[in-house]
């Protein structure tokens, strides 16, 4: 116990800080005064920084970029531009937000740098460890064997087919895709089960995930698209843990109007926009898959369900006619293509999103007329098919 009064010691104490404050101001107010005005730096050479006021997709959160330090050493920098440039972006606006330090041997990502390695080394998992191919051992008995796989029927159907606009009548008759999606799924369930696979459906009724409603928000969409989606992504990213999301889809176009068209195609996560790159949330959720590896065994996976569909469907293969938000680039194969979709980015696991059919064309109707069941049981074995011959294939 010291022997000085209290406010004698609080008066001391208060000097020993106002002193110090008093001097750094002084020599900051002579700082910024002397300092001539900074120069703005020319377009390509400084990425913007994360500790700018970020901008975010919607809901999206500021990302912790320290994540990405299991990633420090794992990947070349060859592979890093090729997976960049082929797969996840179509033009080099991503230069405003990475640039490459070839002294260094790093990419300058804002404040982050992630150094690349000489040669390319097994990359860590995501969030959790997904199993590839190549992890799963020689001698299992099934194809499918310590798998899991997450299926997740696209839309919600039902009720809310209207509000998610994913409803046509024609003809007295109705479809809702998310219904349709659903259906599908539970004929894939047991399909995948009885090769070997844990199989486990992300929404398994005719209901929301997410426990937001469209009356929550001003904008519909942000419940069906962003709210529903992010929801979703909790589950597949915190609770399955899945080796792979297979997200089903039936393809449809806006028109009121029955269509003759009909295909198919397969996405992959990529094509990553300027607009999409500008949200660091998506900037950083893109690095996130493009090093993890995702791609390598999306495309292989993606290639055999595709072939699988060639061979016992045998749809046209989709041509996105604008092309913007979108790319061809997948292995040269005319039915994969690579779009920024929110289920294929959050997902943290490899994602193949099955796009096959037109739900209001002519033909569609006219077999969903006769049998709709036989739709969603060709849909589902080519599925189950395509993936077996993935996972059984060295
Ligand atoms: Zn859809």
């Amino acid at each position: 116990m010291s022997s000085q009064s209290p406010s004698a010691l609080k008066g001391f104490r208060w000097l020993l800080i106002a002193i110090p404050v008093l001097l750094l101001f002084t020599v900051g107010v002579y700082l910024v005064w002397k300092t001539p005005p900074a120069q703005i730096p020319p377009h390509s050479s400084a990425p913007s920084t994360p500790s700018q006021p970020a901008d975010l997709a919607p809901f999206g959160r500021l990302p912790d970029w320290s994540k990405l330090d299991r990633f420090q050493n794992t990947i070349s920098k060859e592979t890093f531009l090729n997976r960049l440039e082929t797969v996840y972006t179509k033009d080099p606006s991503w230069k405003k937000w990475i640039a490459i330090d070839e002294s260094a041997n790093q990419a300058i990502i804002g404040n982050y740098q992630l150094v690349f390695s000489p040669q390319d080394r097994p990359a860590p998992g995501s969030l959790f460890n997904w199993k590839t191919r190549a992890d799963l051992s020689g001698d299992r008995a099934l194809p499918l064997e310590d798998l899991v796989i997450a299926i997740d029927p696209g839309h919600i159907g039902g009720d809310f087919a209207k509000i998610e606009e994913r409803e046509h009548n024609q003809d007295g008759l109705t479809i809702r895709e998310g219904t349709m999606t659903l259906k599908t799924a539970l004929i894939l369930k047991p399909l995948l089960e009885k090769l070997g696979a844990s199989a486990i459906l992300v929404r398994s009724k005719l209901e929301p995930v997410t426990k937001n409603r469209a009356q929550d928000f001003a904008d519909p969409r942000l419940f069906y698209r962003t709210s529903e989606i992010r929801a979703r992504a909790n589950l597949v990213n915190q609770t399955i843990k899945p080796d792979l999301v297979i997200c089903l889809h039936f393809n449809g176009t806006a028109s009121k109007e029955l269509t003759p068209d009909q295909h198919f195609h397969i996405i992959l996560n990529g094509t990553y926009t300027e607009d999409e790159l500008a949200h660091e949330d998506e900037r950083f959720e893109m690095l996130q898959r493009l090093l993890s590896g995702t791609i390598t065994e999306e495309i292989a996976l993606a290639r055999e369900v595709a072939a699988s569909f060639n061979q016992s469907i045998k749809l046209p293969a989709y041509r996105y006619p604008d092309s913007a938000r979108a790319s061809q680039n997948l292995a040269n194969h005319p039915n994969l293509w690579a779009r920024n979709l929110l289920a294929n980015r959050l997902y943290q696991c490899p994602v193949i999103f099955m796009e096959p059919y037109v739900m209001n064309s002519i033909s569609f109707i006219s077999r969903y007329k006769k049998n709709p069941g036989g739709i969603y049981q060709e849909y589902a074995q080519a599925v189950a098919e395509g993936v077996a011959r993935y996972y059984s294939s060295k």
